[in-house]
């Protein structure tokens, strides 16, 4: 059985190749499914602004999370975090996870970034990279790319035919309303991030209900606390590891510490079996079936 980190970043400002790769080695993690950088390096997670916002994502007043983010948006799309404009790039360069891709295809998987705000036809940007070998899937972010999801419909649509999962970051408002892809896509296989955040629980029932929808557990803006909740909802059947590195859980030397997502997983009250399942099985089944 392989452990699979289905949702991290390239960002060889913040970790290189070869250090992710010495720490995937370390927390015996054997492949690692990349997403190319889509901001500036993040400054040290603030774990009590996480924290509010996570208490505040879960409980019945939610939309105020939505005002805190924008609380921490500029006008012009920018994140502005411990007082420092970190920037979200408009087209996160494939390029750099292709060539990851290319040296060390043992080693890591790829996810396509498309933002249909941002080209012209990101169906033709799709059809350039999927040729590839590696990359199994398309990454979006309607939440920091800003767009309203009919916007990705084009992008959905060639998913479906190719038979390609995406990988989606939903936001919140008309860049949250997942239920227009599955309605108009019903054998498009979706990947929530970050255990369907912002929606979070209130949408964990239909993920259940449509075999053709997963999460991920990734990240800092989730806790073991959430994982387990997440779990126990939706079933471990499809639920995948991953980790957003290199952004959030910081090791001694200041880079990411790859133990740590791993162990929330590790200590699921869940049958081996089913842990298994979780930290690689869905994914290469998931994967598998899409080839
Ligand atoms: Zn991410």
């Amino acid at each position: 059985m392989a452990i699979i980190d289905c949702h991290a970043h390239i960002d060889e400002r913040m970790l290189s190749i070869d250090a992710i790769i010495a720490k995937m080695d370390r927390a015996g993690i054997d492949k690692v499914a990349l997403i190319p950088a889509m901001n500036d390096p993040l400054p040290k997670t603030d774990a009590k602004i996480l924290t509010l916002f996570r208490a505040l994502m879960t409980s019945p007043l939610h939309p105020c999370a939505r005002w805190l983010h924008e609380q921490f948006m500029t006008s012009g799309g920018d994140v502005v975090l411990g007082g420092v404009v970190v920037r979200i790039y408009p087209r996160p360069d494939n390029a750099t996870v292709a060539g990851a891709l290319k040296a060390h295809p043992d080693r890591f998987l790829g996810w396509i970034f498309l933002n249909p705000n941002a080209v012209a036809d990101p169906v033709e940007e799709l059809e350039q990279w999927r040729q590839v070998p590696g990359f199994v899937g398309v990454k979006l972010h309607p939440h920091w790319h800003r767009y309203r999801i009919e916007d990705a419909f084009d992008i959905a649509e060639r998913c479906e035919a190719l038979r390609l999962p995406i990988l989606i970051h939903l936001g919140f408002g008309e860049s949250g309303r997942w239920q227009l892809l599955t309605d108009r896509y019903p054998r498009l296989r979706l990947i929530f991030a970050h255990a369907g955040m912002p929606h979070f629980g209130r949408m964990w029932h239909d993920v259940k209900a449509n075999r053709h929808l997963r999460v991920d557990l990734s990240s800092p803006y989730l806790s073991e606390r959430l994982v387990r909740r997440a779990v126990r909802a939706i079933g471990p059947e499809r639920a995948l590891y991953g980790t957003d590195a290199p952004y959030g859980f910081h090791e001694f030397d200041h880079s990411y510490d790859y133990h740590h997502i791993k162990g929330w997983v590790e200590r699921l009250p869940c049958r081996a079996r089913d842990i298994d399942r979780v930290l690689g099985d869905n994914i290469e089944e998931l994967l598998a079936d899409g080839r």
